[in-house]
C-alpha cells in the first residue's frame, strides 16, 4: 500500500460559482431547514458546494463544539460525499465510548428524539432532493468497493488504491467487499465482477485500456491487461476526485474536497503501448500509475500489474555483448564477429553465420525459460547491434544489405529467424526488439519485420528546435523519410527519443515547442511505443524543468492531442505557485531565443540568441513568480531550483551579473557556485562532477 508520507494534503482548491436566482431559491431551501438544525443544536454547519454543477448542499454535519470560522477553515477534513439527502451521514462524537461514530440522518434524529428536527429534514429532503446528483445515488444506502471473489492481485491493488484515496478524500472507511457477498447500496466496482461485467466491453481492446462506467447499482472501473483496471482507477482520482500528480514529491496532491461521479462512460485506448521515459518522477511506481507509464523502466510490482520488461537485463547494444559474446568467442571464432575493412573486428557480429544464429537462439531459450511471464501483457527482449560502425561486409551479409540497399537489411533477416522460431514454439506475448541506429537507420527495401518484431528508430541526431516534419529543417527532413519508409513495412515501429542536452545539462534545453508536435508525428506514422530518454542522472543534477518536463512527457505519451498549453499552465500553477504563469512565460521566451538547429550536445552560444535586453526581461519574470509565490517554501524552493539553470546560461553566454571581467563578476560566480553545492547539483553534464571541475567557481565555462 502507499506510503501516507506520499501523499501531501495541500489544499488546492480554486471554485467559481455564479449565483443565478434559480440556484438562490435552490440553495435557500436547501440551507434553511439545516440552519435551524443547526440552531437548535447550537452547532456549526458544513456546507459544501459544487461549482461545476447545480448548487446544492450535501451534508449538514454538527462537528462539536467548532465555530462555523473554523468548521470552514477546515473544509478539506470534512466527509463530503455526494449521498442521498434520506441518508446524509452526519459525524456524531460518541461520548460514551469518546470516538466518532458515522451515522445517518434517520439514526441521528432517532437518537435526537426531536420531532422538529424530523419536519426540518423531511422538508429538506423534498427541496432538495433534485438538486442530488445521480439516479443511483438516490437509491443508494450504503458504500462499497467491489471486487470479484476471483480478483488477480492486480484488481485488488486497484481497489485498495481506489479505498486508500477515497478514505483520505471522504475521511470514510470505504470497504472492500467480494462480489459473493450482498450488498445493494452504491458499488464501485473494480475489475471483472458479477456485478456490473464489462468484459464484452473491454473484449479486444488493447492492454492499457480501460471503461469507467456508471450503472443504476454504482459504478464500474475496469480495464485491459495487468494495469488497465488501475490505470481506471486513477483517471477517475485524478478526474473526478481531485488527485494529481505533478512531481516526485509529494507525488500525490489534493486539488479538491469531493468526488463527483462521472454521468458517462468513458472509455480509453492508449495511443501508444509502450510508454517509458527516465526523467525521475517515472522512477516512482505510483507516479507512473497515474501517468500511464508502463516502460521496463517503471518498477510496477507483480501485484500493481507489472511493467513491460525487457528480459535478459539489458534493452540495448545486446548482440555482441549479451547473446554471443565477444568476450567467449571473438578469440576461438573470429569468423562469429564481423568483417571490416578486411579483417574481424570483435564489436559486431556476423549475422548470416548460422552459428551465430543457433548461439543467439540457445541464449534467447534460455533466457525465456528463467524469466517468461504466460501472463504479462508484452515481454521484450532486445537483439541489437553494439555502438560502433564495424558492420559485416562478408560476402553473404554485404549481399543482403546491398540488395535492401540498407545495412539494415542482415539485420532485420537475422532477427526476424529468431523471432519467428520463438513464436512457434507459442510465446505469443514475445517481441524481439532491434535498433535502427546510425548505419541501420535506413529501412530495407526487401525484407519486412515480422510482426512480433520492434524497430526502435533513434533521433540521436535530430533537431529538437524544429519538428520533426518541418520540411524545412534539413537535419530532420532525413529522419522523418526514414520514418515513413519504416512504417509502410513495420506495425511495430517504437522511438528511442531524447530530451536533454547532454553536454550542458545544467543549462536549459528549450524544446518545448517540438516536444507535442513530435509525438503527434510519431502516432500519425503507426509508432506504437516511445521511450523519451532524459536527464537521467536527475539525482546528481536535477535542475532546469524537470518535473514540468517528465510531467508533459507523461501527459503527451497518454494522449498526443492534449491541450499543451493548457496542460504547461496547470503544472506551472501547481508546482511554481499562483505565479506559474511566469515561468510558463520564462519559458515561452527562452523557445522564442533560440536559434538555428538545437541538438543534443548543443553549445549554449549556438543553442540562444540572447542579449542583455531580453536577459533581463527574463529576470523581471523570475523574480515576479518568485513575488507570487508569497512567501510559499515548496512554490520559492521550485522556482529557485529551475532558476539555477536560467543563471547558468547567464554565466556561459557572460550575460547580465555575468557580463565583464572574471574580476568583475567574481561575486556573482561564487554566490551561484554556492547555491549550487547548497542544492546539492554535483554534475554540469552527463560525465562532469562539480567537484572536478567546477570547484572553483571561476572555471565556469564562457563560450
Ligand atoms: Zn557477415
Ligand atoms: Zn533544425
Amino acid at each position: 500500500m502507499y506510503m501516507r508520507t506520499d501523499i501531501c494534503c495541500r489544499p488546492m482548491i480554486r471554485m467559481s460559482f455564479r449565483l443565478t436566482p434559480l440556484r438562490f431559491l435552490i440553495l435557500l431551501c436547501a440551507v434553511l431547514p439545516r440552519l435551524l438544525i443547526a440552531s437548535l443544536h447550537r452547532s456549526p454547519l458544513r456546507i459544501s458546494l459544487d461549482p461545476a454543477r447545480h448548487a446544492y448542499v450535501r451534508s449538514v454535519l454538527p462537528i462539536g463544539q467548532q465555530s462555523l470560522t473554523s468548521c470552514r477553515k477546515r473544509r478539506f477534513h470534512a466527509p463530503v460525499m455526494h449521498l442521498p439527502v434520506k441518508d446524509t451521514i452526519i459525524t456524531h462524537t460518541n461520548r460514551s465510548v469518546r470516538r466518532s461514530e458515522r451515522i445517518t440522518a434517520r439514526q441521528y434524529m432517532r437518537m435526537k428524539n426531536d420531532r422538529m428536527i424530523l419536519l426540518l429534514v423531511i422538508f429538506q429532503i423534498v427541496v432538495s432532493f433534485p438538486c442530488t446528483i445521480g439516479k443511483a445515488q438516490a437509491d443508494a444506502g450504503d458504500y462499497a468497493i467491489v471486487v470479484s471473489a476471483n480478483a488477480s492481485p492486480a484488481e485488488r491493488y486497484a481497489a485498495e488504491t481506489l479505498q486508500d484515496y477515497l478514505n483520505l478524500l471522504n475521511h470514510s472507511d470505504y470497504e472492500i467487499i467480494t462480489d459473493d457477498q450482498p450488498f445493494d447500496g452504491f458499488a464501485f466496482c473494480i475489475g471483472a465482477t458479477s456485478v456490473y461485467d464489462t468484459s464484452d466491453d473491454i473484449k479486444n481492446k488493447p492492454a492499457d485500456s480501460y471503461i469507467i462506467a456508471p450503472f443504476s447499482g454504482g459504478l464500474a472501473i475496469f480495464g485491459a491487461g495487468g494495469r488497465g483496471t488501475l490505470y481506471g482507477v486513477h483517471t477517475f482520482l485524478e478526474d473526478f476526485c481531485g488527485f494529481k500528480c505533478y512531481a516526485w514529491y509529494p507525488v500525490m496532491v489534493m486539488t479538491s474536497d469531493k468526488m463527483v461521479l462521472p454521468k458517462e462512460k468513458i472509455e480509453y485506448e492508449p495511443f501508444f503501448e509502450y510508454r517509458n521515459t527516465d526523467w525521475r518522477s517515472g522512477w516512482m511506481p505510483i507516479y507512473s500509475a497515474a501517468h500511464k507509464l508502463n516502460g521496463e523502466l517503471q518498477s510496477y510490482t507483480p501485484e500493481q500489474g507489472g511493467n513491460i520488461p525487457y528480459l535478459g537485463g539489458s534493452r540495448c547494444h545486446t548482440l555482441s555483448t549479451v547473446f554471443c559474446p565477444s568476450d567467449t568467442y571473438f578469440e576461438t571464432h573470429p569468423e562469429y564477429f564481423a568483417l571490416h575493412d578486411g579483417r574481424r573486428v570483435p564489436g559486431q557480429l556476423c549475422l548470416t553465420n548460422d552459428r551465430v544464429y543457433e548461439i543467439v537462439l540457445e541464449e534467447v531459450f534460455g533466457i525465456l525459460k528463467a524469466e517468461h511471464d504466460p501472463e504479462a501483457d508484452l515481454q521484450i527482449i532486445s537483439l541489437s547491434q553494439a555502438d560502433n560502425p564495424y558492420y559485416c561486409e562478408c560476402e553473404r551479409c554485404k549481399a543482403t544489405d546491398d540488395a535492401n540497399g540498407s545495412h539494415s537489411g542482415s539485420l532485420i533477416t537475422f532477427v526476424n529467424r529468431i523471432a519467428a522460431a520463438v513464436s512457434e514454439k507459442g510465446y505469443h506475448n514475445v517481441a524481439f526488439d532491434t535498433l535502427a541506429y546510425t548505419y541501420t537507420r535506413k529501412a530495407p527495401s526487401l525484407i519486412k519485420p515480422e510482426a512480433n518484431v520492434i524497430v526502435r528508430l533513434c533521433t540521436f541526431e535530430c533537431c529538437f528546435s524544429h519538428a520533426l516534419d518541418d520540411t524545412g529543417c534539413r537535419i530532420n527532413r532525413e529522419l522523418a523519410e526514414d520514418l515513413k519508409a519504416w512504417s509502410g513495412i513495420c506495425g511495430r515501429i517504437y522511438i528511442w527519443d531524447y530530451t536533454t542536452n547532454y553536454a550542458y545539462t545544467l543549462g536549459i534545453f528549450p524544446d518545448f515547442s517540438t516536444l507535442q508536435k513530435n509525438m503527434q508525428f510519431f502516432h500519425k506514422h503507426g509508432v506504437r511505443g516511445v521511450y523519451e530518454e532524459g536527464n537521467y542522472y536527475v539525482d546528481r543534477c536535477d535542475t532546469e524543468f524537470g518535473e514540468l518536463r517528465t510531467y508533459m512527457i507523461a501527459e503527451l505519451l497518454e494522449d498526443p492531442y492534449c491541450d499543451y498549453d493548457a496542460k504547461m499552465l496547470e503544472f506551472c500553477t501547481n508546482y511554481y505557485g499562483k505565479g506559474g504563469g511566469y515561468i510558463k512565460e520564462i519559458i515561452d521566451e527562452l523557445t522564442a531565443g533560440t536559434r538555428g538547429h538545437l541538438g543534443i550536445y548543443s553549445r549554449m552560444g549556438d543553442t540562444f540568441s540572447i542579449d542583455d535586453e531580453k536577459a533581463e526581461k527574463i529576470d523581471r519574470l523570475w523574480a515576479m513568480a518568485e513575488s507570487a509565490a508569497n512567501g510559499s517554501d515548496a512554490s520559492l524552493e521550485a522556482i529557485e531550483r529551475s532558476k539555477l539553470s536560467w543563471r547558468y546560461v547567464k554565466a556561459v553566454l557572460g550575460l547580465r551579473e555575468f557580463s565583464g571581467s572574471l574580476e568583475e563578476n567574481r561575486d556573482a560566480r561564487e554566490r551561484f557556485y554556492n547555491d549550487l553545492i547548497a542544492h546539492d547539483v554535483r554534475m554540469i553534464d552527463e560525465w562532469t562532477w562539480i567537484e572536478d571541475d567546477f570547484s572553483a567557481y571561476e572555471m565556469i565555462p564562457v563560450e
